[in-house]
């Protein structure tokens, strides 16, 4: 990267949010760093990575933040969300209850962050199918009736994360410009 002398055309703040353990932080190193960390927490404390990119020919700086850990205390604050023009809602495909909780995340934004923001649901762990907990019809019935974008993706294979965060990052795009 070169930094700072790199002509920044937008910078868009996105957060990521979704119940704790789902790899929230994971999906976010992988895009950022295109890292996968085993022992996660580490980074524990760190509000935001970036990443620039190219988006629909301008240079688009991506400023996503991660809750570090607040959500486990249902403290997230509207401080997080002031600013957001993306969300990305993650879910653990192999834990039902992560996916039960996404209503309520959506609500949480809805609340929050500004009406324009553009949501993408995320199912992670897809490298985990024999375990299998939240069929993809049911996701995608679910963002389709809210209007969210809907990937499945794997942190720890990459796949679809980059995907994902274009996506998200391109209707951003549309929105603002
Ligand atoms: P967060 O609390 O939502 O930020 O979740 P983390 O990013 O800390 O991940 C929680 C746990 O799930 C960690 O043990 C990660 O190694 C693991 N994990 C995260 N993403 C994936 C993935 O795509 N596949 C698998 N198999 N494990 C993952």
């Amino acid at each position: 990267s070169n930094g700072d002398r790199e002509k920044v055309d937008y910078v868009y703040k996105v957060v990521v949010i979704g119940d704790s353990a789902v790899g929230k932080t994971q999906v976010l190193s992988r895009f950022t760093r295109n890292e996968f960390c085993f022992d996660s927490k580490s980074t524990i404390g760190v509000e935001f990575q970036t990443r620039t990119l190219s988006i629909k020919s301008k240079v688009v700086k991506a400023q996503i933040w991660d809750t570090a850990g607040q959500e486990r205390y249902r403290a997230v604050t509207s401080a997080y969300y002031r600013g957001a023009l993306g969300a990305m809602l993650v879910y653990d495909i192999t834990k039902r209850h992560t996916f039960d909780h996404v209503a309520g995340w959506v609500e949480e934004l809805r609340a929050h962050a500004d009406n324009s923001i553009v949501i993408a649901l995320i199912g992670n762990k897809v490298d985990l199918e024999e375990k299998r907990a939240v069929p993809t019809e049911d996701a995608m019935e679910f963002a389709e009736n809210q209007n969210l974008y809907f990937f499945e993706t794997s942190a720890l294979t990459g796949d679809n994360v980059e995907a994902a965060f274009i996506k998200l990052l391109e209707e951003i795009y549309s929105v603002v410009s």
